[in-house]
C-alpha cells in the first residue's frame, strides 16, 4: 500500500501512526473508526472526531468505519442512528460499506466473556451495585476483594449462562474482570463487564437481558473490526490499561492502539449530548436542529457550509491539552467560505419607506446587479427600482449625531447600484412622532454611482423597491449562552441561556429574485450578513431566512459602529 507519509506529521496522532508505518506494527495498515453512541445528535465536537478519523484514513490510504456504539439500550434509537448517518455524510465523509453496529456483536461479545471466565479472568459477583462501590476503596486505600471472587470457573459459567437466560433480577449479579483490587487505577479494580438489565434495545429488542459495559464492548468491537488506531478523547486515558488488559487476556491478534486527544470545547455553548438532550426536552430550543444548537443538524439548518466546519476542524487540530476554542473562530471560517460562494442580494430587515418625490410615479427601471463583486462567473440579476423604496430603519436618523454618515434631513447618500438621493422632508406618525416616511429627491445624473460634478457621499445604503419586493420572516441569532463557559460554575447551565439568542423579524422585505429561494440556499444580504432560507419553514408561500452569521464579528469589534 502506498502511504503518503509526510516528512513532518501535523500532529502527535499522525506521528504515532507514521511510527507504526515505519515499524510495520500493523503491517502498513491504517484503519480508524468513528464510534458514536446513537443516544443523541452529533455536535461540533463530534465533527472534530469525524474529521480526524476520516481524515487520517484518507491521508494514509486506509479505511474509516462508521460504528454505532449501541450496547446500552437506554436512550438509543433509530432516529439518532439516522441523524448520525445523515450528519456524517453531510460533513462530506464516506464509509462505503463499512457501517457497523456494536449490537451486532452481542453474541461474539458474550462468547468473549465466556472465554475470559474460562481462563479465570472474570467472575460473577453477587454484591449489589452499592456494595461494589463501597468496596472499591479510595485514592489512598486499596479496594476489598469481593467474597465471590474465588468462585470456580464452572460456577461462573453456570451463573453467567443463567444471567443471560433471564433467571435473575436486574442487579442480582454482574460479571467482573478479575484484575487487581489494589491497583492505583480504579478502573482496574475488578471492573464490571456485564450487567443484567431488562430493557428493550432498539435493534435487538428483548433478545438480551444482559448488556456489556462500555469498556468491554469498545475494545472488542475495535478488535473485531481490525481497527489499528482507536482514537478517543482524553477522559479515556485511564481506560487504556483496561482496554489493553481485555485484549491481552483474550490473546486477540487484532490489538488496536488507543490514542487519546483533547475534546473540543467551544465558547458560549455546550458540547455534551446529555445536556443538549435537556435543552431539547425542556423546550429551551425547538429541537435538535434548532439553528442555535451546536449540533451538526442545527448548524446545517442555520446555514453553515460543511466545508467551513471541516476547515475549522483542520485549523484547531488535535492536542493533548484541553482548552476552550472561541466560537468566533468557527464563525470566521463560515464567513470565509460564504464570502466566496454566497450570491449577493438585497433585503431590508426593518423597512422604512422612502419616496423619491421627483421620480416618475409609474416608472420602473431594472438594474442589472452582479451576484458577486469578485466573481463575474456568478452572473447577475435584475433588481427593480421605482419611486417607492424601503431602506433600513437604522440607516436614517432625523437628528443625527455628528458621526452619523447615513441618511438624515438635508444629507445625500448613494443607493447601492443606483442613484444619489437626498432627504428633503419626513412624515411622522401623529400619535407616536415616529418617522414613517422619508421623502427624498433623486439626482438622475448619478445612475453610474458617481456624480458628474465629482461630489462624494459618505454612505451607500441597501434598499428594495416597495412594490416589487417580497415579504419574508428573518430570524436573527445571537450567542446561545451569555457566558463563555456555561458549565464553568456548576451544572445549572440553563440559567446562562441568552434570552435574546433568537430574534424574529417580520415582515422584512427582500428583492424579488428571492421569491423562489430554495430551502437551504444561502445568500449574502448586502451589509447585513449571510442568510439561509430555512430548510424546514421556508417556502414560496412564506419565505423564512436564518441569519447564518453577521458580516463582521460584532462581538470582537463593537467599535466601528455607525460607519460602514
Ligand atoms: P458527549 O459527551 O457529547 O455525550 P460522547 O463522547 O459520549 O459525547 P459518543 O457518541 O460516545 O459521545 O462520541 C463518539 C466519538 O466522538 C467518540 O470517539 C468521542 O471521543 C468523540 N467526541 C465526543 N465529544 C467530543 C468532543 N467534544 N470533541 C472531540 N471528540 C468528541
Ligand atoms: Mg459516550
Amino acid at each position: 500500500m502506498a502511504q503518503s507519509v509526510s516528512s513532518s506529521p501535523s500532529d502527535f496522532i499522525r506521528e504515532v501512526i507514521e511510527e507504526h508505518l515505519r515499524t510495520s506494527r500493523f503491517k502498513g495498515r491504517v484503519a480508524t473508526r468513528f464510534p458514536p453512541e446513537p443516544n443523541g445528535y452529533l455536535h461540533i465536537g463530534h465533527a472534530k472526531s469525524v474529521c480526524l478519523n476520516f481524515g487520517i484514513a484518507a491521508q494514509y490510504e486506509g479505511t474509516c468505519n462508521l460504528r454505532m456504539d449501541d450496547t446500552d439500550p437506554a436512550g438509543e434509537s433509530l432516529e439518532y442512528v439516522e441523524s448520525i448517518i445523515n450528519d456524517v455524510r453531510w460533513l462530506g465523509f464516506d464509509w462505503q460499506d463499512r457501517l457497523f453496529y456494536a449490537s451486532d456483536y452481542f453474541e461474539q461479545l458474550y462468547q468473549f466473556a465466556v472465554q475470559l471466565i474460562k481462563v479465570g479472568k472474570a467472575y460473577v459477583c453477587s454484591l449489589s451495585a452499592d456494595e461494589i462501590r463501597e468496596q472499591r476503596g479510595t485514592l489512598t486505600e486499596p479496594g476489598k476483594e469481593s467474597p465471590y471472587r474465588e468462585r470456580s470457573v464452572e460456577e461462573n459459567l453456570d451463573l453467567f449462562a443463567r444471567m443471560r437466560a433471564g433467571e435473575f433480577e436486574d442487579g442480582a449479579h454482574v460479571l467482573r474482570a478479575k484484575i487487581d483490587m489494589t491497583s492505583p487505577n480504579f478502573l482496574m479494580r475488578d471492573p464490571v463487564l456485564y450487567r443484567i438489565k431488562r430493557a428493550t434495545h432498539y435493534r435487538t429488542g428483548a433478545k438480551w437481558c444482559i448488556y456489556p459495559m462500555y469498556d468491554f464492548a469498545h475494545c472488542l468491537s475495535d478488535s473485531i473490526e481490525k481497527i489499528t488506531h482507536s482514537i478517543c478523547t482524553l477522559e479515556f486515558e485511564n481506560n487504556r490499561p483496561l482496554y489493553d488488559w481485555i485484549l491481552d487476556q483474550l490473546k486477540l491478534d487484532s490489538h488496536p492502539q488507543q490514542i487519546e486527544f483533547a475534546r473540543l470545547n467551544l465558547s458560549y455553548t455546550i458540547l455534551s449530548k446529555r445536556r443538549l438532550i435537556e435543552l431539547v426536552q425542556e423546550g429551551a430550543v425547538t429541537g435538535w436542529d434548532d439553528p442555535r444548537m451546536p449540533t451538526i443538524a442545527g448548524m446545517r439548518r442555520r446555514g453553515y457550509p460543511p466545508e467551513a466546519i471541516r476547515s475549522f476542524c483542520a485549523r484547531i487540530g488535535v492536542a493533548k491539552n484541553e482548552n476552550l476554542v472561541d466560537v468566533s473562530l468557527l464563525e470566521h471560517f463560515v464567513r470565509e467560505d460564504l464570502n466566496q460562494r454566497a450570491p449577493r442580494v438585497m433585503g431590508v430587515l426593518r423597512p422604512l419607506r422612502v419616496i423619491l418625490d421627483n421620480y416618475p410615479e409609474t416608472q420602473v427601471e431594472e438594474f442589472e446587479c452582479p451576484n458577486h463583486p469578485q466573481n463575474p462567473g456568478m452572473g447577475s440579476r435584475g433588481v427593480p427600482f421605482s419611486r417607492d423604496l424601503y431602506i433600513e430603519e437604522e440607516d436614517f436618523l432625523e437628528n443625527p449625531p455628528k458621526k452619523f454618515f447615513r441618511l438624515a434631513p438635508g444629507k445625500e447618500v448613494r443607493l447601492r447600484f443606483g442613484y444619489f438621493i437626498k432627504c428633503v422632508s419626513v412624515v411622522k406618525d401623529p400619535n407616536t412622532g415616529r418617522v414613517i416616511e422619508v421623502h427624498c429627491t433623486v439626482d438622475p445624473e448619478t445612475r453610474s454611482g458617481f456624480a458628474p460634478d465629482g461630489r462624494k457621499v459618505d454612505a451607500t445604503l441597501h434598499w428594495v423597491s416597495a412594490n416589487h419586493s417580497v415579504p419574508a420572516e428573518v430570524r436573527l441569532y445571537d450567542r446561545f449562552f451569555q457566558v463563555a463557559d456555561p458549565t464553568g460554575d456548576g451544572d445549572d447551565f440553563m440559567k446562562h441561556l441568552n434570552p435574546k439568542s433568537l430574534e424574529i423579524l417580520g415582515p422584512c422585505r427582500v428583492e424579488p429574485s428571492l421569491a423562489g429561494a430554495a430551502p437551504g440556499s444561502r445568500y449574502q444580504f448586502e451589509r447585513l450578513g449571510y442568510f439561509c432560507a430555512d430548510a424546514k419553514d421556508s417556502s414560496t408561500q412564506k419565505l423564512v431566512f436564518n441569519r447564518i452569521v453577521t458580516l463582521r464579528d460584532s462581538w470582537a469589534k463593537i467599535s466601528g459602529k455607525g460607519r460602514e
